[in-house]
């Protein structure tokens, strides 16, 4: 494996296109758009070798055929025909490996977000698309409750110091809604502290990692006592079991 290092493209208002790099080759995860990851890959004298695509949603996959017309290679993604650009179709179980990096990558089928969503975890790192963000976790457009919660319940067991490459810089917003529900949460609350000051200097917060969203995440709080207590609140009767309560804290996120 040679050394790399990962580092955040942006694209659109937050998203960001994750780019592994060496000093020659670069593959990139869910480039929505085309124009900055060719704009970072000329201005480095970087050439693509990968592209990863966590789920359909345009902003991950807008910038594939553009890309694939001055690039030839392989693209990792669901069994989804709504990306028609994807090369090698991947499911729950397989590995991949990132040509010329030699990153072994384990794929789960994390549905929640979007039905075909995948993550890709490997070597230290996740990288999980629109399904888990620091402090928070994606929209059901086409999951359930129950696969969100086991999704997130899968991700979780990933080791603490797993470095979680989320596709949106949303963690302020984030932070002010899982306040709402754990006020005194200490690790959110030195949290907001640092992750004001990096968007001050316009820094990305990300990644986090496993052990932090653990302490500060409220989707994946869902037995915590006060998580349960505010969710129950918020729905107007007491809710029973991690599922419920996940269901209740999206509601409420999505109206906050
Ligand atoms: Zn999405
Ligand atoms: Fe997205």
């Amino acid at each position: 494996m040679s050394a790399y290092e990962v580092v955040p493209v942006r694209a659109f208002s937050d998203n960001y296109i994750w780019t592994l790099r060496d000093e020659s080759r670069a593959a990139v995860v869910d480039p929505g758009d085309a124009q900055p990851v060719i704009d970072y890959l000329e201005r480095e004298g970087l050439e693509l070798v990968a592209i990863v695509n966590t789920h359909h949603h345009a902003d991950h996959v807008g910038g594939n055929a553009r890309l694939l017309s001055r690039w030839k290679v392989p693209v990792f993604g669901p069994h989804d025909d709504r990306i028609p650009d994807v090369t090698r179709r991947v499911g729950d179980g397989d590995r991949v490996t990132l040509p010329h990096f030699d990153v072994a990558l384990d794929v789960m089928e994390i549905p929640g977000h979007t039905r075909s969503h995948l993550s890709f975890s490997g070597d230290g790192m996740l990288f999980c698309g629109d399904t888990l963000f620091a402090v928070g976790c994606g929209r059901l457009f086409e999951g359930t409750p129950r696969q969100m919660h086991e999704s997130l319940s899968r991700l979780a067991q990933l080791a603490d110091d797993t470095r979680v490459y989320c596709g949106h810089e949303y963690t302020l917003s984030n932070i002010r809604f899982a306040k709402a529900l754990e006020p005194d949460n200490a690790a959110l609350l030195a949290l907001e502290q640092r992750a004001a000051a990096q968007r001050e200097r316009d820094l990305p917060t990300l990644p986090t990692d496993i052990g932090q969203e653990k302490a500060t995440n409220p989707f994946l709080r869902v037995t915590e006592p006060q998580v349960v207590a505010a969710a129950s609140t918020y729905a107007g009767r007491a809710l029973e079991g991690p599922v419920d309560v996940l269901a209740a804290i999206r509601e409420w996120k999505n109206n906050y």
